[in-house]
């Protein structure tokens, strides 16, 4: 589990556990090799970062998932080109690739 990230915060009422992401499926997704790509990603510095943001926010979900998006924030936060998608409360930005 990453920093900040509580998976015991809060579940969607309308789904049970067995609709829930484990860990273990999200490494394995993270272990593809577009995961790797420094042109597509950003370096670990700002995905924690990221992580961070998305830790202390109500719109996190079970540890995994925004609810403004739907995305799993382990994997979207890992994009440059990605911004957080509430335009109430960006919490992080896209970066520009060189
Ligand atoms: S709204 Fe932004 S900061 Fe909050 S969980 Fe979604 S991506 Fe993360």
């Amino acid at each position: 589990m990453k920093p900040g990230m509580d998976r015991s915060a809060r579940n969607c009422k309308g789904c049970d556990d067995s609709y829930t992401v484990t860990e273990a499926q999200i490494q394995r997704i993270l272990a593809a090799p577009m995961f790797q790509s420094s042109e597509r990603c950003v370096d670990d510095e700002v995905y924690a970062a990221r992580l961070r943001e998305c830790g202390s926010c109500p719109k996190l979900m079970s540890g995994t998932t925004c609810i403004v998006c739907g995305c799993i924030v382990q994997i979207s936060a890992k994009y440059k080109e990605k911004s957080c998608p509430n335009p109430n409360d960006v919490r992080w930005r896209s970066v520009a690739s060189h």
